[in-house]
Parts: C-alpha cells; sequence; structure tokens
C-alpha cells in the first residue's frame, strides 16, 4: 500500500481504568451490584469453568461465558488491585489453560462437532457446531484481557495456541470462515479483534494477515452486509451492501458487527491504515447515528421514513448487543477524539445496559423488548426471567462485562493531558508523566446538573483538562477557582490548559431541562428527556390518569420538580411534571428514568413514548 494510505495513528488518549465509583450514585450502585455478584461471588467462574469442563456441548454457548468472566475480572481488578481477585483470575485461567489440548483447543464443544472438525463445505451445513468458533473466540479475548491486566504470559501462549488453531482450519486454501453458520459468517469475522490484539502483542504478522483474510470476506453476497470504504463497490460511499433476498439471519447482527467494528479499531491502533478507521466510522455514521434518537426506545427497528432493508426489523436489542456498541464507540473515541461517539455511549449507556437490570436483585435480562405501541404508546420491558436461566442466557456474562466496564469509560488521559467523558460522583487516578492526578467528581448527576470536581496533585502541575459538554446542555457553564463561570458549547470537549494548583475544584454546570425528542413517524410522538435520561410514566404512579389523558410538556413550558429517595430506599427517584399556566387542575405527570420503569414486569406497564400536544 502507498503512503497516503496509512498514517501511524495520533497519539491516541489511554483508558484511564482507575475509576472507583460510589457505590450510592447513579452508576455506581450498578457497577457495586454487578461487580460483586457476577464477578467477586466464586460460585460464577467456577459455574462457567465447570461447563468448559464437561466438553460436551450440544451446540449452545457454554464456553464463552468464562471468557467473558475473565475480562470482566480484568476490569474490576484494573480498578482496585485486590490480591484476592488476582488470585481468583489466574487460578481460573490456570485451570481454564488445563482444558486446552494438545492442538490448540480451547472450548466446551463434543469432541466431533468442534469447528476444526467439520466440513463447513459440506451439506448439510453443521449447523449444531456453529457457535463453537465464537466461544473459543470470547475465551481467547478473555485470556488476552487477563495477560494485559495481570501481565501472564502463559494466558498469552496460550490464547496464540487457540488463535492458531482458528489459522490452521480457516483462510485462504484452508476452510471458509463465512461458511461457518453463526448468523452466515458475522459470528467468525469477530476473530479480527482477538487477531489484532495478539498482532499488537507478538508483532507476529501472520495474525495481522488473518485480519486481512476476514477483511476480505466484507460484503460477500449473504453474509455480513458491511463494504470497506475502499471496495470498488463502495462508490456510492455507502458502505451497506443491499440485497432484495435477504433472509432475517443475514441481517446485521448487531453484537457480531460491533466486535468487528472494534476489531478493525484494533488492527488500525497497530497498522495505521486508515481504511480501518474510516469503515469504522461509516458504519456508525449508516447505522447508528441516525436512529441514536430511538435507541433505547425502539431497538434497532427504524421509523418508517428511514427503511432499512438491511437491518431485519426486529426490534429485539439483546443486552449481548449494548456492552460492544459501548466499548467500539470509547475506542472510537479514544482513536478520532470525536465527541459524538461518547454522545452515543452515555445515550445507550444509561437507557439501554441499565435498563436491561434489575440492581436490587442482580439479574441480567436478556432483552428490554420495546415494541413500542405508537398508537398506545405504552411499552412493556419483558425480562423474560425464564430466559435469565443461566445456562440458555448468553447475555449474562455479556450483560456483566457491560456493566463492570462502566468506571472504564469515565476517563482518558494522554500524557498532557485529561479528558473527562462522564459524570459520576467517584474518583479517578490517572498518571501524567510520573506525577499521580486524582480528580474526585462530588454530583448526583444525572438527577442534578452540577459537577464539582477536585484535583488532588502531588504539587502544581501544568496538564490540559477536557470536559465533555453533552449536546442537550444548552447554556452550560464551567468555572474554575479565581475566574467567572465561562459558558461552554454542547457537543464539544471543553478545554482547559493552564497550571492547576493542588486542591483546585473547577464547577461544572449542566442544565437540566425537560426535553421533547419527536420520534419520526406519522403517529407524532415523542420521547420526554432530561438530561442522559430518557423518562417514562408507570401506570402505577399515575393512577386515575388514562394513557390517553397523560398531560405532555408543550411549548407553555414545563416545570419539573424532583424527588430522590431516602438512602438505602430501593424506591426510583421520581420526576414530576407540570404544564406552566395550567396549576392544580391539569394532572400532573409522575416519570421515572427508563431504566427505573417496568421492572415489575408484565405486571408493571408503563409509557414511555407519549403523543405530542397540540401546540409542541
Ligand atoms: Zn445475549
Amino acid at each position: 500500500m502507498n503512503q497516503s494510505e496509512t498514517q501511524p495513528p495520533s497519539p491516541s488518549l489511554a483508558t484511564v481504568h482507575e475509576t472507583s465509583l460510589a457505590a450510592d450514585g447513579w452508576l455506581g450502585r450498578y457497577v457495586a451490584v454487578a461487580d460483586q455478584r457476577q464477578v467477586l461471588d466464586a460460585t460464577v467462574a467456577d459455574t462457567y469453568l465447570a461447563w468448559v469442563k464437561e466438553r460436551q456441548d450440544p451446540g449452545r454457548w457454554d464456553g464463552e461465558h468464562i471468557g467473558k468472566w475473565l475480562e470482566a475480572a480484568a476490569l474490576v481488578w484494573r480498578r482496585g488491585r485486590s490480591p484476592q481477585l488476582l488470585a481468583q483470575m489466574d487460578a481460573v485461567a490456570d485451570q481454564l489453560i488445563a482444558l486446552q489440548d494438545a492442538d490448540g483447543y480451547l472450548g466446551s464443544y463434543r469432541e466431533d462437532l468442534r469447528f476444526h472438525k467439520i466440513d463447513w463445505n459440506a451439506q448439510p451445513i453443521g449447523m449444531a457446531a456453529r457457535f463453537d468458533l465464537w466461544c473459543h473466540l470470547m475465551i481467547l479475548n478473555g485470556l488476552l484481557d487477563h495477560h494485559e491486566a495481570a501481565g501472564r504470559p502463559s494466558s498469552l501462549a496460550s490464547a496464540a495456541k487457540a488463535a492458531d488453531l482458528v489459522l490452521r482450519t480457516f483462510g485462504d486454501g484452508r476452510q471458509d470462515i463465512m461458511r461457518v453458520m453463526h448468523n452466515r459468517g458475522q459470528g467468525p469475522l469477530t476473530a479480527i479483534l482477538p487477531m489484532a490484539r495478539l498482532y499488537g502483542l507478538t508483532g507476529d504478522q501472520r495474525y495481522a494477515d488473518f485480519c486481512g483474510y476476514c477483511i476480505r470476506q466484507f460484503g460477500r453476497p449473504h453474509t455480513l452486509p458491511i463494504r470497506m470504504v475502499d471496495d470498488p463497490a463502495a462508490a456510492a460511499a455507502d458502505v451497506l451492501v443491499y440485497e432484495p433476498d435477504r433472509q432475517e439471519d443475514d441481517g446485521v447482527k448487531k453484537c457480531e458487527l460491533e466486535l468487528t467494528m472494534r476489531g478493525l479499531l484494533e488492527l488500525y491502533r497497530h497498522t495505521g491504515e486508515k481504511r480501518l478507521l474510516a469503515t469504522s466510522s461509516a458504519v456508525f455514521n449508516r447505522l447508528y447515528q441516525p436512529i441514536l434518537p430511538t435507541l433505547a426506545v425502539c431497538g434497532y427497528l427504524l421509523g418508517p421514513e428511514i427503511t432499512d432493508p438491511v437491518i431485519h426489523h426486529n426490534p429485539l436489542v439483546e443486552t449481548c448487543d449494548i456492552p460492544p456498541a459501548l466499548r467500539w464507540w470509547g475506542e472510537a473515541f479514544r482513536q478520532t477524539g470525536e465527541a459524538r461517539f461518547l454522545a452515543a455511549l452515555e445515550r445507550s449507556l444509561y437507557n439501554q445496559l441499565l435498563a436491561h437490570h434489575r440492581p436490587e436483585g442482580g439479574h441480567i435480562g436478556f432483552d428490554a423488548r420495546a415494541p413500542a405501541d405508537r398508537q398506545g404508546g405504552t411499552m412493556r420491558k419483558q425480562w423474560r426471567d425464564d430466559a435469565c436461566n443461566w445456562r440458555e442466557n448468553c447475555c449474562l456474562s455479556m450483560g456483566a462485562l457491560g456493566l463492570c466496564w462502566i468506571p472504564s469509560a469515565v476517563a482518558y488521559a494522554a500524557s498532557d493531558e485529561v479528558v473527562i467523558a462522564l459524570y459520576a460522583a467517584g474518583t479517578t487516578t490517572c498518571r501524567l508523566g510520573a506525577a499521580e492526578v486524582r480528580i474526585t467528581q462530588e454530583t448526583t448527576y444525572p438527577v442534578g446538573g452540577e459537577v464539582r470536581l477536585r484535583l488532588g496533585l502531588p504539587r502544581p502541575l501544568a496538564f490540559r483538562l477536557r470536559l465533555r459538554i453533552p449536546e442537550w446542555a444548552e447554556g452550560a457553564t464551567v468555572a474554575i477557582p479565581g475566574e467567572a463561570p465561562a459558558r461552554a458549547v454542547p457537543g464539544t470537549l471543553h478545554a482547559i490548559a493552564r497550571t492547576w494548583r493542588p486542591g483546585d475544584t473547577l464547577t461544572l454546570s449542566l442544565p437540566m431541562r425537560i426535553r421533547c425528542t419527536p420520534l419520526p413517524g406519522p403517529e407524532k410522538m415523542t420521547l420526554v428527556e432530561r438530561g442522559p435520561l430518557i423518562l417514562a410514566a408507570p401506570l402505577r404512579l399515575n393512577d386515575g390518569i388514562g394513557p390517553e389523558s397523560l398531560r405532555l410538556p408543550t411549548r407553555k413550558g414545563v416545570s419539573c420538580t424532583v424527588q430522590t429517595p431516602a438512602a438505602g430506599d430501593p424506591a426510583p427517584t421520581v420526576f414530576t411534571l407540570a404544564v406552566a399556566g395550567e396549576g392544580q387542575a391539569s394532572p400532573r405527570l409522575r416519570l421515572t428514568a427508563l431504566s427505573d420503569a417496568g421492572v415489575g414486569g408484565e405486571g408493571d406497564p408503563y409509557r414511555a413514548v407519549f403523543p405530542m400536544a397540540a401546540d409542541f
């Protein structure tokens, strides 16, 4: 390739893992429960390991969970460096590695159903074997996380051995990886992520070559409907592949696509190949950016005007689809510096990931299916507890991984700057050169819009601090010591470069107005939002008000009073809306965050899309 096609990635920001969130904060309470119930509880890893040890999996995904447990445990360990957790991670990895066959196979499948024993070109295709490669890749990722966090060469060696089996099985002149019937090759293409990581860790060209082989499969008929931006067929500047006869199982499979896109960014980090970054951004622009307004309430079901033949019309958003998207967008921000990826991340985090979880019980649901009944505007969150049973729920370990990752999304750092990407009560610790910087956030965000950031420094230190100003925060200000509050522009990173002194405190004020976001479609429906939260009206909090008489904010203006429960009270925060000038006679609408609505299941109906007021 010529010089113009590659360039060293600009010095990218590093992820800061060391953020400890207050356990009674909005995000912190979810993280605390996930840490405890999904990672630190030793029976969880033991159960996942036992599923691999049986090695009799007849077509499920028993093996993937231990890989994701290792990923989640590595994140939790990086935050607090607990010796007990390190010992547990090491022991789990050692037990896992002891199960690896001489040929490198490390999975849960029955001998005759293992991915490398199947003739994928034969008819009928080996459907019962289709998830084995995926599970093998998830374990590979987990071992790499263990190695990267804890510096364990044995885990790296085992991951490389597992990867080599994939390289011996698939590729030019070997088996065709797109014949693996996990969503017609879309699952197997996620191999790009661990292979790119291995390339970064070992410098071994064959891992990069295998990524290249995978990338050459993009856009093949009835497989992943995505082209690389430099594919000649993408001349129309559309990375989507249109095929009129697409079937449901060859539409975009979200979780797999998102892991693949993160793989492209990982490869970009090591090669500087610009088309990798450009393709990731183009897929975001084409498939995700347009549906961000409705992301949480309509799943990925597009409105009638933007109907897309590629995405099958399924409003289901599996929990598995969410953490890979969030982590892809976090990486996209790290590589591009574009704040819009953080906006998407925050929106999906508060309104999708948290909505799939009941922190009081530690449950992680399969989906928060939201078939927004546009006419009535009522949605029900289906917790599908039957599908939450350990073994059948593919989402359990991915949901936990997403929740345990939240603190790693709060801040980023380079040698001379810190970016605060999410606001949450807690403390972030990072190193700028030799100096340790501690940034403590005091805030009730997202209930309150004021964030006080206190800087703990060993001595006066010159660096640039950048604060994310959310898109919705019209009128935001930032006050720094000794200066009047300055206006900050929504949708940007507000940068302040100066010599900071120990104990310096900044105050960020984000106005928390009620906003309406009209949904596409002829029904004239809208979301009601405040800060990063989409709000919902549980019918049980709106006694005597039928769905049709629920009053909406109008252009006359609306007031909002907030009731937060006492510490330890599991009741949700309630936002009460009243239309200005209509007095007591006007019914008041009592709302909660979407993530707090419907937790009683089918018996707890709520509405999250509302008819627009006539004067809107
Ligand atoms: Zn799932």
